[in-house]
């Protein structure tokens, strides 16, 4: 069933450049969709249009039905969709795990026992169970980026959308956050838009969506999107490593598949 539906969708800030223009797209219930795009490319946008951090300036977007143009609804939209942004520093206010977590569940007026629950469930799902009295600025990036998605999971959101949320993670970290990610998607069936810049994120999506220039260039499975190197070059972006390596082994000479994500698929062609 489609959770999100968006129609001709336009975005302006002041009288420049569309950021946003010519999006038809439906995001169903319980997909895991990876948006990918060079700088610029409308990527954060489209983030805050989904959150009504900004409100469509041409065609429209519902969450869950609701139209995100209507004021009414900003409420009930924020409730369904949780953000996870790029700094987990900015994301982090309070003086423990646990207070930080129950920071949201608190503003929906949550009764206090109500709150422990999810809180401890939330840092359970995360895997930082045991950190609720810890100072979060001492944990490491990743396990930062954990304990804000259990801020925003605590609110039991449907659908979940991180802007890049491990782009200032270490290798560890960015594990930690894509192993915490596919778990909502998969045991959870929270609906996931993970917007990143590391290629190889992209190959567990069951979709991904290539923006380029505010643009929807490129849709489709990882396998089909990821057959098109050439095309996405031209967008500025890269291959999954091994995608690439693919590539390059086939361009002089080798007669290989399109479209190999993983080193497993590699060995098979090869051997
Ligand atoms: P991405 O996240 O893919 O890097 P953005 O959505 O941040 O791209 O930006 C898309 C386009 O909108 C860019 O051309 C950017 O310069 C422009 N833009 C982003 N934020 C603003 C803003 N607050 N005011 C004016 N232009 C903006
Ligand atoms: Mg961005």
């Amino acid at each position: 069933m489609s959770f999100i539906q968006i129609k001709d969708l336009e975005y302006r800030y002041s009288d420049n450049m569309a950021a946003l223009k010519g999006i038809n797209l439906e995001i169903n219930e319980g997909e895991f969709v990876v948006i990918i795009g060079s700088n610029g490319s409308g990527k954060s946008t489209f983030a805050k249009l989904l959150n009504v951090l900004l409100v469509p300036t041409g065609g429209l977007i519902l969450v869950d039905g609701l139209d995100t143009r209507d004021p009414d609804n900003v409420w009930e939209i924020r409730q369904r969709v949780g953000m996870v942004f790029q700094n987990p520093d900015n994301q982090l206010v309070a003086t423990t795990v646990e207070e930080d977590v129950a920071f949201g569940p608190e503003n929906l007026g949550i009764p206090p026992e109500e709150i422990r629950r999810r809180v401890d469930n939330a840092l359970r799902q995360v895997g930082m169970d045991g950190y609720q009295k810890h100072a979060p600025h001492h944990l490491s990036g990743g396990q930062k980026q954990r304990v804000a998605i259990a801020g925003v999971i605590a609110m039991f959101p449907k659908c979940i959308v991180l802007d890049e949320p491990t782009s200032m993670l270490d290798p560890q970290g960015r594990r930690e956050v894509m192993e915490t990610i596919l778990h909502l998607n998969r045991k959870e069936r929270k609906t996931i838009i993970h917007i990143t810049h590391y290629m190889e994120e992209a190959i567990e999506a069951d979709r991904v969506i290539v923006l380029d220039r505010g643009e929807i260039k490129l849709m489709g499975k990882p396998v089909e999107v990821f057959q098109e190197v050439e095309k996405l070059k031209s967008y500025q972006l890269e291959v999954p490593p091994i995608t690439e390596l693919a590539y390059e082994l086939s361009q002089s000479g080798l007669d290989l598949p399109k479209g190999i994500l993983t080193v497993e698929e590699l060995v098979e062609a090869l051997c």
